[in-house]
C-alpha cells in the first residue's frame, strides 16, 4: 500500500513532516502545496537576512525535498486555488502546516498607528506578496514593544546601516529602502524585569559586534527580584541573558553613531500621534511586581518618549483556513496532538496539523520537528486508503485544469541557482528575487 499525504504549507513544519513520513515503514508519496514559489517559510521569510548560518538549515530541507517520494506543488494557495474537500479526492491524509503571518494586537489607545513587527520582517525579508518600499517617515527615534528575538531582529534592522546589510541576501529595493533610515536611538520596551527577556544568549550577546550600534541597557526598572532569581534558576538560556545584562547595565556609552536602548519594567500605555496622525511619541507606564508569582502590574507613573514610529514585536498570529474548524482564542487549528478536531471536539478522520498552526507562534525550527514527529506518529495510526484518485496524474490534470501555473522544486531549484548567480555578482552568497513574476520567470523561463 502507498498512503498518499498532501501537506499544505512548505514552512519547516510541513517539510519535516514530509521527512518523518518517507523514514517510516509505510510506502508513502507527499505532494507539499505552498502558496509561494520558494519553500521554506519563515526560515526564508522570518529569520533576519543578516542570520545567515540560520538560513543555512534551508539547504537541509532542501535535500529533504529532492527525495523521489517528495513533490514540491509552489505557487499554489489553498483555499482559493484547491479546497480540502478537493484534497480528499486524491490523499488519504492532509497536514495543515501554514505557520503564521500577520501580527498579534496590543489594545492601546492609537496602535492603529503603529506598525505590525510581521509587516517590517517581510519587507526586509523581501516577501513577493508585500509592498517592495518601505516608510520610516524620517523618523530619527523609534520605539519597538516586545522582548523575544523577533523584537532584537526588529531593532537590529531599524539600529544598522543599509551598508552593513549589503553584504546579506537582501535585493536592491531594501538596501535602498534602508538607506532612507535616519533613525539613531531605537527604544526596546519590556514590561517585565530583566530575569524574564526571552531573548538567545547569542543574538543578544551580537548586538555588541556592530561597529555601529552600541546597547545601552538603563538601570532603571533594572530589578531582580525573588521571583526572578527562582524563575531565572529554572531557565538556563535566560540566565545568561540577565548575566549578559548584567555586565552592560549602566556601562559608559564609547560614541557609536546609532543606539538600541533596552528598557524594562515599562508597559506600553499609548502611541501619540498629532492633528495629522503622525506618531510624536510612545506613552509607557512603569510597572512593578507585588505578587509572589512574578506578575506585573501598572504603578501609574507615565514616561513619554519622543519617537516618530512604533513597532510591535509582541507575537505573531495565524490566519484561520476557509472551510476547517478554528479556535479563534489561541489562533490554532484545534487539535489534538496534530488531529484535526470538529466543533464537538472529535477528530475528523483524514485531516491532521502541524507546525505554528497547530500550536501558536512560539518556538524556533528545531522544535517543529518534534512536532512534526507526533502529528506524523498519530497520521501513520490512523489512515487508511480512502481516496478514489491515485495517481500524481490526476493531482497534475486537475491543478492545469484549475489553471495554477505549479512552480515545482524543478523550478525551485532552477530560481535558486539565478539568486546564488546574482549574489556571485556582488561577492554575496545570494540576491533575493523579490516579486513574484521575477521568481515565476527565474525558475520556469
Ligand atoms: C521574524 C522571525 C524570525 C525568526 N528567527 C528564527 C531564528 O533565527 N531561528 C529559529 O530557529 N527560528 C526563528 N524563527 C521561528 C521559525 O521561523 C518558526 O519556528 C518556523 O518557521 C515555524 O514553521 P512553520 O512551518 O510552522 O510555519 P512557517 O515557517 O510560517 O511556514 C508556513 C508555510 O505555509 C505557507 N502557507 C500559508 N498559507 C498557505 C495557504 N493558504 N496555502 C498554501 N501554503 C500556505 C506559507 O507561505 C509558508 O511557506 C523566527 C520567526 C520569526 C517570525
Amino acid at each position: 500500500m502507498t498512503l498518499r499525504v498532501a501537506v499544505v504549507g512548505g514552512g519547516p513544519a510541513g517539510i519535516y513532516a514530509a521527512d518523518i513520513l518517507t523514514k517510516s515503514d509505510v510506502d508513502v508519496s507527499v505532494d507539499i502545496i505552498e502558496r509561494l514559489p520558494a519553500p521554506f517559510g519563515l526560515v526564508r521569510y522570518g529569520v533576519a537576512p543578516d542570520h545567515p548560518r540560520i538560513k543555512e538549515i534551508i539547504k537541509a530541507l532542501d535535500r529533504v525535498l529532492d527525495k523521489p517520494e517528495i513533490r514540491f506543488l509552489g505557487n499554489v494557495n489553498f483555499g482559493t486555488d484547491v479546497k480540502l474537500e478537493e484534497l480528499q479526492e486524491f490523499y488519504d491524509a492532509v497536514i495543515f502546516s501554514t505557520g503564521a503571518k500577520s501580527d498579534r494586537d496590543l489594545g492601546i489607545p492609537g496602535e492603529e498607528h503603529s506598525i505590525g513587527a510581521a509587516d517590517f520582517v517581510s519587507w526586509y525579508d523581501a516577501h513577493p506578496d508585500d509592498a517592495p518600499t518601505w516608510d520610516f517617515e524620517g523618523a530619527t527615534r523609534v520605539a519597538v514593544l516586545g522582548v523575544g528575538n523577533v523584537a532584537l531582529d526588529v531593532a537590529r534592522v531599524l539600529a544598522k546601516t543599509a551598508d552593513e546589510m549589503l553584504v546579506t541576501d537582501i535585493p536592491a529595493q531594501v538596501f535602498e529602502g534602508l538607506k532612507t533610515k535616519q533613525i539613531t536611538d531605537v527604544h526596546v520596551f519590556s514590561r517585565r524585569g530583566p530575569a524574564y527577556a526571552k531573548f538567545s544568549p547569542l543574538e543578544l550577546r551580537e548586538l555588541n559586534h556592530s561597529p555601529n550600534v552600541e546597547v545601552v541597557v538603563h538601570p532603571e526598572g533594572f530589578d531582580v527580584d525573588a521571583d526572578g532569581m527562582e524563575h531565572i534558576g529554572k531557565h538556563k538560556s535566560q540566565k545568561m541573558v540577565l548575566d549578559t545584562l548584567a555586565n552592560w547595565v549602566g556601562r559608559d556609552e564609547v560614541g557609536k553613531p546609532h543606539r538600541i536602548h533596552l528598557h524594562f519594567m515599562e508597559q506600553p500605555a499609548e502611541v501619540v500621534t498629532d492633528a495629522d496622525g503622525k506618531v510624536v511619541a510612545f506613552k509607557t507606564e512603569r510597572t512593578h511586581s507585588p505578587n509572589a508569582d512574578g506578575t506585573v502590574e501598572g504603578t501609574g507613573e507615565i514616561t513619554e518618549w519622543p519617537v516618530g514610529q512604533v513597532y510591535r514585536a509582541i507575537g505573531y498570529k495565524s490566519d484561520a483556513l476557509p472551510g476547517l474548524p478554528w479556535d479563534e482564542r489561541k489562533a490554532v487549528i484545534p487539535n489534538d496532538g496534530g488531529k484535526v478536531l470538529d466543533l464537538e471536539g472529535n477528530h475528523i478522520p483524514g485531516v491532521f496539523t502541524t507546525g505554528w498552526i497547530k500550536r501558536g507562534p512560539v518556538g524556533l525550527i528545531g522544535h517543529t520537528k518534534s512536532d512534526a514527529a507526533e502529528t506524523v506518529g498519530h497520521l501513520l495510526e490512523l489512515t487508511t486508503e480512502t481516496a478514489p484518485q491515485r495517481s500524481d496524474e490526476a493531482v497534475d490534470a486537475f491543478f492545469a485544469e484549475r489553471g495554477a501555473n505549479v512552480f515545482t522544486h524543478e523550478h525551485w531549484l532552477k530560481l535558486n541557482e539565478h539568486e546564488i548567480a546574482l549574489g556571485e555578482a556582488q561577492e554575496r552568497l545570494r540576491v533575493k528575487v523579490p516579486t513574484r513574476e521575477g521568481m515565476l520567470d527565474a525558475g520556469q523561463s
